[in-house]
């Protein structure tokens, strides 16, 4: 096993592997921003590195600072967690570089599935399905490119290979838009991710966001722990998740796990991975590949019993993978509500002192927190204060303990999103289970289509 894990990560994240590390005895390190000195894990870990000051430019996104703290603490192994470093393949490459484990793929994966032409190409060829589109970039050639779009059909939406966080792209409806919105999308696109590469597909209507959880050693050896559904979203950013999605044809769901498997395979990747579809009519469409731990991890682990987590330490520590596919099973169903320190009217972020915090508690539920009563959420990150999550025999078990759980839940001095939980978990539609990506902007009046 790996001896000694530097965090380089924050918040609830943070917590989450400090707990599986220290399950596993391995040593912890835990970096913070002089903002973060309240942060709940510090006290739990064996050493604290202040790796610099708020700005996350200058602290949790600062490679060298991160390197210099693993290096003078003795860590042998860095985890990056989600967001800030995550999928950023310079750092992977500078950790191990230097000596240490990067706990996730190797940077040559990072930066194949970093260019989003490059990862659908990638799954082309391991046979995992794809939007239809212009399987490549969308050429700067006119008539070229209204050829494509033709042929595809409209409307279609141009993306930015090098995008990311639901920007980057433009839906265009009809043929006389199509040349502007490239030329846009392009100039937006160098601008905000210094790549100026598009590529087109098929605008699907009413997909929803169905995404495959794998496990791969990297030597060999790859898992599928079944699927998540993540269609309640706003602003591409997800609420409120799910896991086994419902009413999936069992069919394309057998195929689609089986070819995440096997691309896992083909193209030789290490750790924890997700593979993210867009499901319509029965079909998937893969649309990008995450190759980091997700928020939304722990609703796989309720309902196959698979801590993901300690998997990735294990992977990291060069073991083979002691999990077979015929051995995970999905038993039940969970939840998990996003709970984020934001103005449940208009969204807006809302930081400051938490004067008193209740977690629910009873069977089937786990709060994934760094909450505490007295801690004071810093205005300069993510506004994700936990995670509430809960596992039922059925959906509906699923459902009435989330009902019961956000009724229990007390975060005073700061305003939370917990208001619109309680009422998406007894909306009728999300209820009956399968609603599409439109369905939360729609039901909050903003979506235009
Ligand atoms: P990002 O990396 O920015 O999150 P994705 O490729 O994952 O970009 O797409 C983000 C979201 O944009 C999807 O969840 C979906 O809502 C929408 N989207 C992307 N591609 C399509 C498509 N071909 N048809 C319909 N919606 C799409």
């Amino acid at each position: 096993m790996l001896e000694k894990v530097l965090i380089a990560n924050r918040g609830e994240i943070a917590l989450r592997i400090l707990r599986a590390c220290k399950e596993l005895g391995i040593k912890t390190v835990a970096v913070y921003s002089t903002a973060d000195r309240e942060l709940m894990h510090l006290g739990l870990a064996d050493e604290t590195v202040c790796i610099g000051p708020a700005p996350a430019a200058q602290s949790y996104l600062h490679i060298p600072a991160i390197i210099a703290a693993a290096e003078v603490t003795g860590a042998t192994a860095i985890h990056p967690g989600y967001g800030f470093l995550a999928e950023n393949a310079d750092f992977a490459e500078q950790v191990e570089k230097s000596g240490f484990a990067f706990i996730g793929p190797k940077a040559d994966t990072i930066r194949l599935m970093g260019d989003k032409v490059s990862a659908k190409n990638a799954m082309i060829k391991s046979g995992v399905p794809v939007v239809p589109g212009s399987d490549g970039p969308l050429p700067e050639d006119e008539a070229e490119a209204l050829r494509i779009a033709r042929e595809v059909g409209y409307p279609v939406i141009i993306k930015a290979a090098g995008g990311g966080g639901g920007r980057g792209m433009r839906v265009v409806h009809k043929e006389e838009d199509l040349i502007k919105s490239a030329k846009l999308t392009r100039t937006e696109a160098g601008a905000a991710f210094g790549n100026s590469m598009v590529y087109l597909e098929k605008f699907l209507g009413n997909p929803r966001h169905v995404e495959v959880q794998v496990l791969s050693d990297g030597q060999g050896n790859a898992v599928h722990l079944y699927d998540r559904d993540c269609s309640l979203q706003r602003r591409h950013q997800k609420v409120l998740e799910e896991a086994p999605a419902p009413h999936i044809d069992e069919k394309a769901r057998a195929e689609v796990l089986k070819r995440c498997v096997d691309a896992c395979v083909e193209i030789g990747y290490r750790g924890a991975g997700t593979f993210e579809f867009l499901y319509e009519d029965g079909r998937f469409y893969f649309i990008e590949m995450n190759t980091r731990v997700q928020v939304e991890h722990p609703v796989t682990e309720m309902v196959t019993g698979v801590d993901i987590v300690k998997e990735m330490l294990s992977i990291a520590a060069g073991n083979k993978l002691s999990l077979k596919q015929e051995d995970i099973k999905v038993m039940g169903h969970s939840l998990e509500c996003r709970i984020n320190a934001e103005d449940p009217d208009n969204f807006m972020p809302s930081p400051g002192k938490v004067k008193h915090f209740h977690a629910p508690g009873g069977n089937g539920v786990r709060v994934d927190s760094h909450l505490y009563s007295g801690y004071s959420v810093p205005p300069n990150y993510d506004s994700l204060i936990g995670k509430l999550i809960v596992y039922g025999r059925d959906r509906d078990e699923a459902l009435a303990r989330m009902r019961n759980a956000l009724d229990e839940i007390i975060v005073d001095g700061i305003k939370t999103n917990v208001p619109l939980h309680r009422d998406l978990v007894r909306d009728k539609g999300f209820c009956a289970g399968g609603i599409n990506i439109h369905y939360l902007e729609k039901k909050l009046g903003m979506d235009k289509h």
